[in-house]
């Protein structure tokens, strides 16, 4: 009964929320015991329960025999294929140190094109039947052999692969990723469960999922950026690694209201609602003091994540009200993935225990800022350089004005590649909605840099005042003047921010912005690397043209590049109008919806440097994860039309009916005692709502029609874009009537926990 649902459910959960204590957790203490005196021991430091739980190099090196724990480095570093003896021991090592830390299963943790990780539980029992007397006699005991830990078998036909395996030939392999380490996860009952990270592959050897992907970028980047560090005289260098900090935005709301939100717990976003009055105008939450029930939860999951080895460093209030961050220190890419999962699920896990729900929707409230992803993205070599550091003066620092190079060259050739790995239904909510980066992908680079780059193509020095910053910042930043005499003088960092950009230089590594906060990292780094890559190898073989490669001829090369590619930087406010008219000309993409950006991975262009030249994606790898996005995408919006139709057929409609028929009878009454004579606000809203009612009745068939349109079309790309044509339009048309249906009944008689109640 809408009555029912409206009126003392609602109430219950708010007052619910209300009773709710803020849950303390035992904080893991140095000495488990109060001291004698009373007096609480000091928490354990944090760099002392970090990685407890995991089997790390460390712990590998002391339980594993010497000659193993060679072998098995060198695999790691991708020098040699691991032996099944290598493999034995190291199975063995890890299921005493598991188990002796309560593990009683293992599992492969692997990386679908879900966004989500995927999970199966094997127990370490074992069977051995002796038959050598009449009957069958059971010997039970634990194990784990170096092939369980190598490999697994999930039943892997339910998993997206966009048609590249048939149902019949559902075989799919889980291998150990050996360069991400294992580690153990709380079970129930206080188990635990060794986690094997691992890459997930078909049967013929193809990717079937993000890590395989990611990992064969950072080979490709690996390759080019050595060749190009060796070409340009730094013989020294071996290996590029590719780093990886991920800003995780996110929600948390209570969790008795959000149950109440079919929409939200379906869909992950509210599919209507009236934003509050007040939300974020009076830009109070921004870094404002964490409410204690979030701050403990936050708190929790971090203990939680640093025994997992999961360096979290910050948390925040984010700018929307009930909006927070937590971010990392940056590692390896690879591991930075495997973390930003982590982080993701132990903040759920953890949000539960507190009563709270996390939402990593791009745009779970309308009208309220959306979550992103931030990647900040570089590259580091084995003698220590950041590759995307300036040093003092860039425009002598050949190397990184290189690296930038052959990143801006990438950009310009494939920047379609980026916007194609951030495009969603959900994030389509978010880009290009004046709160996060636009559909555009351009590079800001900051004044200074800007101007460094311009200085070249027009040989002159940089501006003094360019290079003067410079100098100071290698001796720690320029000083600014607070003229307050008694605070310090501050540093002032080479780039001011420019929030707007999608992909910024901030300092010493781009931040890649437009990243939805439910995505996984995975393939945008992994095409951040390929674009890299791309350029690298477009720049080292024009190099390669040039007799000898003294100062001045790089820069020759590098200007001509750089003059080229001039299109890709922009320094102004990605928000603005000018900016969208302006990109036109310069011949940017500018997608208009999720499916135009998926439809740039298979550009001609894209496909060669992806297929052939960095073999990144196989050509039937590229099409199965074009035809993933397109059914993802058509799926969403499905699933979304079919939850609001649903809702406003089966609740929002029936309260509609309900109120205005009791506010016409007892408006009648009244009107009997009037003499008809009556203008209250009731009065007023009866004709609005007989309104809404035949209004929403009309737009919900039309979002009927939208349905079987989009149901009926095989082809998973036309799909896509009819429901980009159709259910994105019929979605919010719906929605505005039951807005307004809100704003106008009185507050007991509306099904639904309000904004206010769930952001408040
Ligand atoms: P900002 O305030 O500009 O966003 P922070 O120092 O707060 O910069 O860093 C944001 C994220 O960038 C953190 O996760 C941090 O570890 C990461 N980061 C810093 N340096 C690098 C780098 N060289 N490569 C990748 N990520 C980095
Ligand atoms: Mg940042």
């Amino acid at each position: 009964m809408p009555e029912a649902i409206g009126k003392s459910v609602r109430v219950e959960a708010v007052l619910k929320e209300l009773k709710t204590p803020v849950r303390n957790i035992p904080v893991i203490r140095r000495h488990p015991f109060d001291e004698p005196s009373g007096n609480k021991s000091p928490a354990t430091p944090t760099a002392e329960l970090f990685a407890c739980n995991v089997y790390t190099l460390d712990v590998m090196d002391k339980t594993l025999p010497k000659p193993i724990f060679a072998k098995l480095t060198k695999k790691m570093s991708g020098a040699e294929a691991l032996d099944k003896e290598t493999a034995d021991a190291v199975a063995h090592a890890v299921k005493v140190w598991a188990m002796e830390r309560g593990a009683t299963h293992f599992t492969h943790w692997f990386q679908p094109q879900t966004n989500r990780t995927a999970e199966k539980h094997d127990s370490f029992l074992t069977l051995r039947y002796d038959v050598s007397f009449n009957n069958l006699k059971v010997h039970a005991f634990d194990s784990f052999s170096g092939s369980q830990l190598m490999q697994a078998e999930p039943d892997a036909s339910s998993f997206p692969h966009g048609g590249m395996r048939t149902i019949f030939e559902a075989r799919g392999y889980t291998v150990w990723d050996t360069t991400s380490p294992m580690f153990l996860q709380d079970g129930p009952h206080d188990t635990r469960i060794l986690y094997i990270p691992s890459v997930f592959i078909s049967y013929t050897g193809e990717a079937l999922d993000e890590k395989t992907v990611l990992l064969r970028s950072c080979q490709a980047v690996n390759k080019a950026a050595v060749e190009l560090c060796n070409l340009l005289g730094h013989s020294k260098i071996n290996r590029i690694l590719v780093t990886l900090g991920t800003e995780q935005e996110f929600f948390l709301v209570d969790r008795a209201k959000y149950a109440l939100r079919p929409d939200i717990r379906l869909t992950g976003r509210s599919l209507f609602g009236l934003p509050p009055t007040k939300h974020q105008q009076l830009e109070d939450h921004y870094f404002g003091r964490i409410p204690s029930r979030v701050l403990s939860a936050m708190s929790e999951a971090e203990f939680e994540l640093w025994k997992l080895g999961v360096p979290i460093k910050t948390r925040h209030n984010e700018v929307a009200p009930g909006q927070f961050e937590m971010a990392p220190i940056f590692e390896e890419a690879s591991v930075a993935v495997d973390h930003n999962h982590l982080t993701m699920d132990v903040l759920s896990r953890v949000a539960h225990r507190h009563g709270l729900k996390a939402l990593f929707h791009e745009k779970p409230f309308k009208g309220i800022n959306g979550s992103g992803k931030h990647c900040n993205w570089s590259m580091s070599t084995d003698t220590g350089i950041n590759l995307l550091e300036p040093g003092s003066a860039p425009e002598k620092n050949t190397l990184f004005m290189a690296v930038l190079t052959s990143i801006l060259i990438g950009l310009d050739r494939h920047g379609g590649l980026l916007s194609a790995s951030i495009a969603s239904a959900s994030n389509e909510h978010r880009l290009g909605a004046h709160e996060a980066p636009p559909a555009i992908i351009s590079a800001f680079l900051g004044d200074q840099l800007d101007d460094v780059l311009n200085s070249f193509v027009e040989e002159r020095s940089p501006s003094r005042r360019a290079s003067a910053t410079y100098k100071k910042v290698n001796l720690g930043s320029t000083k600014l003047d607070l003229k307050v005499a008694h605070l310090p003088e501050i540093q002032r960092d080479l780039t001011d921010r420019n929030r707007t950009s999608p992909f910024a230089f901030t300092g010493n590594k781009f931040e890649f912005r437009a990243v939805g906060s439910s995505q996984s990292p995975s393939f945008p780094t992994a095409m951040l690397n390929s674009i890299c890559a791309a350029g690298m190898n477009e720049l080292l073989a024009a190099l390669k043209q040039k007799p000898s490669l003294d100062e001045q001829s790089v820069h020759e090369v590098l200007k001509e590049f750089i003059k080229q590619t001039r299109r890709v930087r922009f320094e102004g406010n990605n928000y603005s109008e000018e900016w969208v008219k302006e990109a036109e000309q310069r011949g940017l993409l500018n997608s208009k919806h999720a499916p135009q950006s998926f439809a740039e991975l298979v550009t001609p262009a894209n496909k060669k440097a992806l297929v052939d030249e960095l073999g990144v994606l196989s050509e039937s790898e590229l099409k199965s994860r074009y035809h993933v996005l397109n059914e993802k995408y058509t799926q969403l919006l499905l699933i979304e039309a079919k939850t609001l139709r649903n809702l406003c057929v089966q609740n929002i409609s029936p309260a509609l009916l309900k109120y205005t028929k009791d506010t016409i009878a007892s408006l009648d009454i009244i009107a009997t005692r009037s003499n008809g004579q009556i203008d209250n606000l009731e009065s007023r809203a009866v004709p609005k709502l007989i309104n809404d009612s035949n209004e929403l009745a009309k737009a919900i068939d039309e979002l009927e029609k939208a349905i079987s349109q989009v149901e009926d079309i095989e082809d998973a790309l036309e799909a896509a874009s009819t429901a980009a044509a159709t259910l994105k339009v019929s979605l919010p048309k719906v929605r505005k009537i039951v807005d307004s249906i809100e704003e106008q009944i009185a507050d007991d008689a509306y099904p639904f926990p309000k904004y206010r109640e769930l952001l408040f």
